[in-house]
């Protein structure tokens, strides 16, 4: 743990252990913090920010482009890192270091734009000035999906506004955490601006960012249920709360798109980081005039898809990330062949050879996918495209809006009206259109109802970490 700028074992040297998922080896020990260790990161995070917050952008972005450089500088160290206890492939894990570092240098910048407004008062002897400040000591809670870019999305902006900040990794990924505290510690952000807590159980930790009076906000990425939970108790202590959680995205293939290039989209964004991400598709909506030429390119595709070690070369797809999320996709795959699904290709469990170590699954095709069943309304995260073939463009905006969640949907047509009333007209807060990546440091990150509250980068990002303030002025 990384707490005052000082690397730290936990009370009593508890330890827990992180597991390679791809090998089922164990990698390393780390200390097992609670709220002890939490409660003294948030003193140290409240005693930084009485100087951190006194610091002009410009010094900040000065510390902030240090770590850019540094995390660049580190890109395939910390992607191996990353590989070794997540499971995607090298390749992967580089393109998300890239990611992650955008956001230090993105928000380093628009730090230094934070602008007040001064506005006009029907009084002739009163002046209203608007300032922006920090909101003061950030709790962060980060999931394993996406190691390094999940917590650079958030310090980026917290550390920006002038924020100090509380970190807990997910207990699955805690080693890419430590490498990315390693850089902060390089650039030398001061102590107790930023720090670290790792652990086994999140529960007490998160209970001492909830109820710790110093915590002036909570920013949470993970499952719906934790994240509704967490802002619960949030609310109670009046703190502000950023929730980015579950998605179900849809992706509706019109009758006038390409057939052939919205396959390739998706293969390609339904199978990254194997099929683990808030906004991989879930429910994929294909025209029946489009449906032969649709499934012939992805399951072609997706048959040809390597599993295995994401530290082998030619390695397509790495294992999820345990035995529960294995048995979850395949009582999902179970349950829609009862009724009525179609396996095109996979379908099971991998277990030959070295993968029977780790935890696979095989990349999946499913055709006459229907509402009845669970993978039509619960969130998969795996490696299953499940196809619900559609015969009316007028149906397909309201079965894709059947749902909770509200975080990504994408649309494929060649005809602008059509594409731009289903932009306009999907309760979802990122649309790809034609586009299979709408992500950004610089494009505002989020969802509506299930799927959360408020937006992550672009400078929505920085305004999360801010509070308004008004001066009436009398002269
Ligand atoms: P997932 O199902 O993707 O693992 P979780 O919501 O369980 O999603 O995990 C996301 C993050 O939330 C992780 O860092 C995890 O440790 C943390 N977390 C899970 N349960 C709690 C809790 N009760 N209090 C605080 N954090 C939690």
């Amino acid at each position: 743990m990384y707490i005052n700028g000082s690397w730290a074992s936990a009370a009593a040297n508890a330890e827990f252990e992180v597991l390679n998922p791809a090998t089922g080896a164990v990698i390393k020990s780390l200390p097992d913090g609670g709220g002890e260790a939490a409660r003294a990161a948030i003193d140290a995070a409240a005693e930084a920010f009485k100087t951190w917050k006194a610091t002009t952008p410009y010094q900040r972005a000065e510390f902030l482009m240090r770590a850019h450089a540094l995390m660049m500088e580190r890109q395939e160290n910390l992607a191996k890192v990353m590989t070794a206890e997540q499971g995607k492939p090298l390749r992967a894990a580089m393109t998300e270091v890239k990611y992650a570092a955008d956001f230090l240098s993105w928000f380093a910048e628009e730090g230094k734009r934070v602008y007040g407004e001064i506005i006009p008062s029907a009084r002739a002897d009163q002046r209203f000035y608007v300032l922006h400040q920090p909101v003061g000591v950030v709790a962060a809670i980060t999931p394993w999906n996406y190691p390094i870019s999940m917590i650079t999305r958030k310090l980026g902006p917290a550390l920006a506004a002038g924020c100090t900040v509380v970190l807990k990794p997910a207990e699955a990924t805690p080693l890419t955490a430590i490498e990315t505290f390693k850089i902060f510690e390089d650039a030398g952000f001061p102590p107790g601006v930023v720090n670290l807590v790792t652990g086994m159980d999140p529960k007490p930790i998160g209970e001492e960012f909830v109820s710790n009076p110093k915590v002036a906000k909570l920013t949470f990425t993970g499952s719906t249920a934790v994240g509704k939970m967490l802002a619960g108790q949030a609310a109670g202590n009046m703190k502000r709360v950023s929730c980015e959680l579950g998605g179900h995205a849809p992706f509706i293939v019109l009758e006038d798109a390409d057939p052939e290039h919205a396959a390739k989209g998706l293969q390609l964004v339904k199978f990254l980081n194997t099929g683990q991400a808030c906004i991989s598709p879930n429910r994929i909506f294909v025209h029946r005039n489009n449906l032969d030429g649709f499934l012939d390119t992805l399951t072609g595709r997706v048959a040809g898809m390597k599993a295995g070690n994401g530290m082998e070369k030619g390695v397509t797809i790495g294992p999820l990330v345990n035995e529960a999320a294995v048995a979850k996709v395949e009582s999902q795959v179970r349950d829609a062949v009862a009724k009525g699904a179609k396996v095109l290709t996979g379908g099971e469990r991998l277990t030959n050879g070295d993968l029977g170590q780790g935890h696979f699954f095989a990349p999946t095709v499913l055709t006459d996918v229907t509402p009845d069943m669970l993978i039509y309304r619960e969130e998969t995260f795996g490696p299953v495209a499940a196809i619900v073939p559609f015969d009316d463009n007028d149906d397909v905006l309201a079965m894709a809006n059947d749902t909770n969640y509200g975080l990504a949907a994408y649309v494929y047509s060649q005809n602008l009206t059509q594409a731009m009333r289903l932009f306009e007209g999907l309760e979802f807060g990122i649309i790809g259109v034609n586009d299979i990546n709408p992500a950004s440091a610089a494009a505002p990150f989020g969802g509506r109802k299930d799927s959360g509250l408020g937006r992550e980068g672009s400078r929505e990002g920085i305004s999360e970490y801010l509070e308004t303030k008004v001066g009436g002025f009398s002269i």
